[in-house]
This record gives C-alpha cells, structure tokens and sequence, in this order.
C-alpha cells in the first residue's frame, strides 16, 4: 500500500473517463483497485450515458450517473457538493481535466490522486508523474496502462490489461426481445456494422461501403444489424437503405447496456475507431476496424482479435474532427478488404 495511506481507504470514488472507449479501457484498472482494496467500498461517477457500461461488474459496488455533465461548471460543482456526506477516503481522477480533480476536491475526497497535469497540481494530494520520453516528450500510454499508472500509484497492482464488461440479466433479456422483435433467434448469427463515431465526420468510412459489408455478410448467412447512439439514426438509415438485403436498424433502441449484451453474442463487428470496438475487444468478439485519422498510439492493447484496414496516405494520422482534403484515409480503403477481412469471422475463424 502507499506510505500515503496510514489505513485501507473505506470509502473510494473514482471519476470515470468521458467516452465510451475509455470507460472500457479503464476496467484493468478498476479491477486492480478492487483487489487491492477488497474491503473498500468503491463509487464510480460517470457521465449518464455510459453508466450501463459499467453496470453489473463486481469491481463497483456503486454507479453514480452524472445528472449535470453537460450543463455548466457551477452546475457540476453543486452536484459534486451533494456527494460530501459519503466521506470519501479517496477520490481518483481518472480525467486529466482540471475540473474533474475540482470536483472531487468540492466532494470533499480527503485524499485526491491524478496525473500531474493541467495545472491541477494545488488539488491535488498525490500528483502523479507521467512517464517521459526521449527529448522531454510525454509518453503516450495505452489508456489501460494510463489508469493503472494510478491505481498503481495508490498502492494496488496491475492484474493485466485485459478488458471486461459484464452483462446484467435486464440487458439481456432487452436484447433478446429486440431481436425476437426483428424475428431473429436467439442463437442465430449476427453481424454487426457499427458506421458512426461521435469523434467526427473524418473518423467516418463511407456509409455505401458498410453497406457493401452487409451485403455480403448477409449472402454469408448473418443476420446483420446496424447499431451506435441514437443521434447516429440517419446514418444507420442510409446503411440500412444502401443494402439490397435486409437489415436491422438497431440505433438508439438497446442503450450502452443493450449494446453490450448484442455485441457478446455476435460473431463480428465491423467499425469506425469509435467504442463500439472495445466493447468487442471486451467480449473477445471480432473486429474488423476502419481506421482513417487517428492513431494506434493510445490504444495499442487487446487488439488480438481486432483486424486494423487503413490507407497508405502520408496525411495521416491528423486527428481532424472534418477532413481538409479528399478524406482518402478512408476512402482508399476498398470494401473488398473489410468483406475479406470479415468473412472468416462468420465461420468462427480469426480475422487478424
Ligand atoms: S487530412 Fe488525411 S488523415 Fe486527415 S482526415 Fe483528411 S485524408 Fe484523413
């Protein structure tokens, strides 16, 4: 344990990451924490939306949605004021943000632990050092090994970087009544095209192109189905309305929880680099991925059964939210590739 701590911390919460990917990418480190501390109870606060993600694991004993993580500052600080009565021993702050450590200061955490960044060293207790690289640089650290840097830093090690979610009995009940919805059985195959990404319109392949996919994962026997969040309704429609055989538009009705449950069952997803691809990464279910302007960099972990298709374009990796050119990252990829790269998966063989 830390020289820090004088007793095993009771009472821990811990702010989750922002996206939906990071949430997933911090498991390993929840895990850790809950070894570590087996007698502590450990809260997690997280933005509304991805609470389900989180639902059902034994590494919690508690998911606190955020109510107010899109209104203001003063909005956020008055609900993390409602938290002081927990009397936490410990608060990690898995965002970098300053105010992510502000609000675990204004919830009263006795001891705040964070990476040393942004300015936030004064709300700090235990500002914990980055890994630097040659020339003074920062390492940039798969997100797994990010939050174990801290979990660790408290005094609990890494069991492993693997990933894990669980699935509640209610998630999947909803997700098999949503297939028997669509009249798909239970133990049919599916496929699964996840065509957005919140990031934005760069991270994007062609919709026309996850159709061709469909297509012919279709002619392959799977029952394909088109999910993501529910603001990316249009572009599963256009998927949906570009292929000649059927296909389900499953947008917005299963919720992260949903998600998690068709994702487990399925025998392939074929993505942007968005969260959809950790939650298979979780459920070792494969992946075939589109990857256009960002970067392997922070994600370099439990791409085992990932197959990674990108350009060969000297462009990237940009980071761009909107491409300035032709957004040839992405449409140099032919869909012959991904096709290719997904099939085998249908039969239960290994796409990487
Ligand atoms: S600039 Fe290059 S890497 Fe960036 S989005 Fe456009 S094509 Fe892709």
């Amino acid at each position: 344990m830390d020289a820090g701590f004088t007793a095993e911390p009771r009472e821990i919460l811990v702010r989750a990451p922002n996206w939906a990917g990071d949430v997933v990418m911090a498991t390993p480190g929840l895990r850790a924490l809950r070894a570590g501390f087996s007698k502590a109870r450990i809260r997690v606060v997280i933005r509304r939306e991805l609470a389900p993600l989180l639902a059902g694991s034994p590494r919690v004993d508690e998911v606190i949605p955020l109510r107010s993580d899109r209104a203001g500052l003063v909005a956020r600080l008055r609900e993390a004021q409602s938290l002081r009565s927990r009397r936490f021993d410990l608060g990690l702050c898995l965002p970098d943000s300053f105010s992510s450590a502000l609000s675990m200061r204004v919830a009263g955490a006795r001891r705040i632990v964070g990476y040393d960044r942004n300015a936030r060293r004064l709300l700090l207790d235990q500002a914990v050092l980055l890994p630097r690289g040659g020339e003074g640089g920062r390492v940039m650290l798969p997100r797994e090994l990010h939050v174990l840097g801290l979990v660790e830093a408290v005094g609990c090690p890494s069991l492993g970087t693997g990933l894990e979610l669980f699935v509640t009995q209610d998630e999947e009940r909803a997700c098999t009544q949503r297939l028997a919805a669509c009249g798909i059985d239970a133990d049919a195959p599916l496929a699964l095209l996840a065509p957005g990404a919140s990031f934005g319109p760069s991270k994007l392949w062609p919709a026309e192109r996850f159709a061709l996919v469909g297509e012919a994962l279709a002619a392959a026997g799977a029952h394909v189905l088109v999910v993501g969040a529910p603001a990316e309704g249009p572009l599963a429609r256009r998927v949906v309305n570009a292929m000649k055989a059927p296909a389900h538009d499953l947008t917005g009705d299963l919720g992260l929880g949903g998600l998690k449950a068709l994702v487990r069952r399925s025998r392939v997803l074929v993505c942007n680099d968005a969260g959809a691809r950790h939650v298979a990464a979780a459920f070792g279910v494969a992946c075939v991925m589109l990857l256009g302007p960002t970067s392997l960099e922070k994600t370099s972990l439990n791409l085992e059964r990932v197959r990674v298709l990108t350009a060969e374009v000297a462009c990237r990796p940009c980071y761009l939210r909107t491409c300035p050119i032709d957004h040839r990252c992405m449409t140099w990829i032919a869909p012959e590739r991904a096709i290719e790269a997904a099939l085998p998966a249908l039969a239960g063989r290994a796409v990487a």
